[in-house]
């Protein structure tokens, strides 16, 4: 059986980042959660039915999801925000398995930015959390999304602390100096390699 490695940190920890590092590196099949949920948004009408039921028919403009009047909503309303996740995720953990079923690789990542809060890790055989300090996360994505401090703030306080995803997780990249990763990640590579020849011999 293929071994799933969730791959998670905060907004702005470079997850994406470290994810593509083992797909170059090692042809490693990865699937990027934020991308499949913006295609599954954009394409499943039931999903999209479900969103409108909970956030209005203003969540869609032209059929095109309506992402600013969401965010809105979510990031200034938790219970709302897990709602919505609770609609998404199901979609989104069968989408998933069915991305998985066609991959021929040892192991396949995972990359969420809700690992943790949609409770996917559960279904996960080992965990990788990134991390970067807050201040350099908050600077990253400001310069990313071109959005203000405020705004990346807000979502940071949805999201679980590090210390808490660190004890869940089986490893953890500091992800501060771009260039050091690629030790760091030949590691975790080796030591993901030998638990998929344990799994293969049980
Ligand atoms: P999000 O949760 O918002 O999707 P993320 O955790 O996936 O974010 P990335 O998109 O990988 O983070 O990285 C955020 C930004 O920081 C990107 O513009 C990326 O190029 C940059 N970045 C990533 N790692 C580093 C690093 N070590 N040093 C400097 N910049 C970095």
């Amino acid at each position: 059986m293929i071994i799933t490695v969730g791959l998670t940190g905060g907004i702005g920890s470079g997850k994406t980042t470290i994810a593509r590092l083992f797909a170059s590196e090692f042809a490693i099949p990865i699937y990027i959660a934020d991308v499949k949920t913006k295609e599954l948004i954009a394409h499943n009408v039931a999903l999209q039915q479900r969103i409108k039921e909970l956030l209005g028919q203003q969540a869609f403009v032209e059929g095109k999801y309506n992402t600013a009047f969401v965010a809105q909503i979510v990031f200034s309303d938790p219970a709302k925000l897990q709602a919505l996740n609770a609609i998404i995720h199901p979609y989104v953990q069968e989408d998933f398995e069915q991305w998985k079923r066609s991959q021929h690789s040892p192991y396949v990542i995972k990359e969420s930015a809700i690992l943790f809060e949609s409770g996917s890790y559960k279904d996960c055989d080992c965990i990788i959390t990134v991390t970067a300090p807050l201040e350099e996360r908050i600077n990253r994505v400001m310069l990313r999304d071109k959005i203000d401090r405020e705004t990346v703030l807000k979502r940071i306080k949805n999201q679980w602390n590090d210390e808490n995803k660190i004890k869940l997780s089986t490893f953890v990249v500091d992800n501060r100096e771009l260039f050091r990763n690629l030790d760091k990640i030949k590691t975790i590579h080796s030591k993901i390699m030998e638990m998929t020849i344990e799994n293969a011999e049980n």
